[in-house]
């Protein structure tokens, strides 16, 4: 075997986390490998915030759909209309979106690789030496034995990543939902009640027992799905349970495919030596609204911030960065989102509940400012403080609705 290249870093998966880490670490004048397996759609609803649009300078013509309204059914089928306000959530269709940031990462410098990563072993040196099956093309059965030597590693290779379970200590700590969906021809006769310029929700216990089911329109598609932990719960026959309730049973089914939704952030993210992970590897799906498009990409960033750090000090400790740079800014937020998960999904008593509580504007205001911009809205300190009190007394018991 020839003597394996040597990179200043490996990056392995090439989804939103990947892509970003390798396009950012590039940029920086590293030398880069992204490695990803190819081959497969990314299973995902494909809603994305205009924070992410922003931030990672996402061009309009990859937004297949822009929604400007949020419906949230409650399980007596009473429906909340939320209007979004000064902007859109944007619609990706993933085998687009990721093959374009892989793009991107590619004009930066990064070299691309379509293969399997298989392990890491370590050189007489101590450098890594990541072992993968090398395949010319996305191809599963066939391939080479390859390997490649790198001073740091990003693991983004998704939820269960195997990265972070071969190097990292407590990545079998993780807490996941099952999501399931099937991407629909949007259908020529509409049924009623349709408009593909809106997001539906279902706060459903038959749709899902502890999260919930959706309805996004994707221009010429449509992603019809749900999530639950609970693995006795038929996440298909929930979802044609959907399709039935919103008459589109008869459309043309393109895909059906589901993955683990990871809602904990792992404990750790580095090996303390050189492998740091970013996205669906190191937990950060939102809890609640099961978004992870964003995080993956922030995760990318302070990962190949981290990892910077880490190849112009020669500090190991960097690569703690990422993890306490996330949790200082979006910590908070997803311990927030995981207590509304427990306790308003739980029942359909609590779901009916929750569904009228969004009718408050200020409620609605706040809920979108947040998942928009990823930042809570300042204006009005007051509603803030009267939008507690009514959960708290909610959590309590002590108010009706
Ligand atoms: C049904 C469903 C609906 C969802 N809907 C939404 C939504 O509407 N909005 C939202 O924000 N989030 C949504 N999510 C979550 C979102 O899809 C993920 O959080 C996001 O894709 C995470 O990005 P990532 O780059 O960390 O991982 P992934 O997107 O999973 O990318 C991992 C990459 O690693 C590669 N890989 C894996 N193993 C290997 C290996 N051994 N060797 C080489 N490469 C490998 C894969 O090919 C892939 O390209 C949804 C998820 C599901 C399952």
């Amino acid at each position: 075997m020839n003597a394996p290249e040597t990179y200043d870093a490996i990056v392995i998966g090439g989804g939103p986390a990947g892509a970003t880490a390798a396009q950012q670490l590039a940029q920086q004048g590293h030398s880069v490998l992204l490695l990803d397996r190819a081959g497969r759609i990314k299973p995902c609803g494909g809603a994305i915030p205009p924070r992410l649009i922003r931030d990672f300078e996402i061009p309009d013509h990859l937004l297949v759909a822009k929604a400007q309204c949020a419906r949230m059914v409650a399980p007596s089928n009473h429906q909340v209309d939320i209007p979004i306000e000064n902007g859109f959530v944007g619609m990706v269709d993933r085998d687009e979106f990721d093959e374009w940031l892989r793009q991107r990462a590619a004009l930066a410098g990064a070299r691309r690789q379509t293969g399997t990563f298989s392990r890491i072993s370590r050189d007489s040196d101590g450098t890594a030496v990541v072992h993968f099956t090398a395949r010319d093309k996305p191809n599963r059965s066939e391939g080479t034995a390859a390997r490649a030597r790198a001073r740091c590693i990003i693991g983004a290779d998704g939820a269960k990543s195997e990265v972070a379970r071969q190097e990292v200590p407590g990545a079998d700590k993780g807490k996941f939902v099952f999501a399931y969906h099937e991407i629909i021809r949007a259908p020529e006769h509409k049924p009623a009640g349709y408009d593909a310029s809106r997001c539906d929700v279902f706060y459903q216990g038959q749709v899902s027992p502890d999260f919930y089911g959706w309805v996004f329109p994707h221009g010429q598609t449509l992603s019809v799905g749900t999530g639950s932990a609970d693995k006795g719960f038929s996440l298909k026959s929930a979802t044609a349970l959907l399709r039935r309730i919103t008459g589109l049973e008869q459309a043309e089914t393109l895909r059906r495919e589901g993955a683990p939704l990871p809602l904990k952030p792992l404990p750790r993210w580095d090996n303390g030596r050189d492998v740091v992970l970013a996205g669906d590897a190191a937990g950060v799906v939102a809890p609640a609204s099961g978004e992870g498009i964003y995080y993956a990409m922030l995760g990318g960033q302070l990962a190949a911030q981290a990892a910077h750090e880490m190849l112009r000090t020669g500090q190991a400790s960097a690569l703690k960065l990422a993890r306490k740079r996330f949790m200082k800014e979006h910590g908070t937020v997803f311990w927030v989102l995981g207590v509304m998960q427990w306790f308003w999904y739980s029942t359909d008593r609590r779901r009916e509940r929750f569904v009228k509580i969004c009718e408050d504007k200020d409620v609605q205001t706040l809920t979108f400012e947040s998942y928009m911009n990823k930042k809570l809205t300042r204006k009005k300190p007051m509603a803030h403080v009267r939008i507690f009190f009514k959960d708290v007394a909610h959590l309590l018991g002590l108010a009706r609705v």
